[in-house]
């Protein structure tokens, strides 16, 4: 998608502190860090919000929960004292980014419920 700050930056055209990339997702710090560790994970097709997966995405979904997720949880080093994974979906979500992205927070102890 042409106007998407996720598109452009998952294409290399905006600059990001990129941490991981491959074929289909990449994540990088968040500009706005809300914990030490702070990275969003994003698909490089343009997708909306977790409500706008299509059948066709499922190998997408499960590429970022099964495979991009306990990678990088590994290799930022909060695998073993825990993290937190957001995904804030809609105008009530509190989603700013209309890009499908997937927080990962940690570093610190969260709390609950979150605001
Ligand atoms: P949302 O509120 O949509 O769930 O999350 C959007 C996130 O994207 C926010 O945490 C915000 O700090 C981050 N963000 C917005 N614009 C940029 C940007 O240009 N670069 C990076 N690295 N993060 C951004
Ligand atoms: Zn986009």
């Amino acid at each position: 998608m042409t106007d998407c700050i996720f598109c452009k930056i998952a294409a290399g055209e905006i600059p990001s502190q990129l941490v991981y990339e491959d074929q289909s997702v990449v994540a990088f710090k968040d500009l706005s860090p809300k914990a030490p560790v702070h990275v969003l994970i994003v698909p490089k097709k343009h997708i909306k919000n977790i409500a706008q997966f299509q059948d066709e995405d499922k190998d997408l979904a499960a590429h970022i929960f099964v495979d991009v997720v306990p990678k990088l949880v590994d290799k930022l080093g909060v695998a073993d004292n825990g993290f937190r994974i957001v995904i804030n979906t809609g105008n009530n979500g509190g989603q700013t980014v209309p890009h499908l992205h997937v927080h990962l927070l940690g570093g610190r102890k969260m709390t609950w419920p979150p605001g």
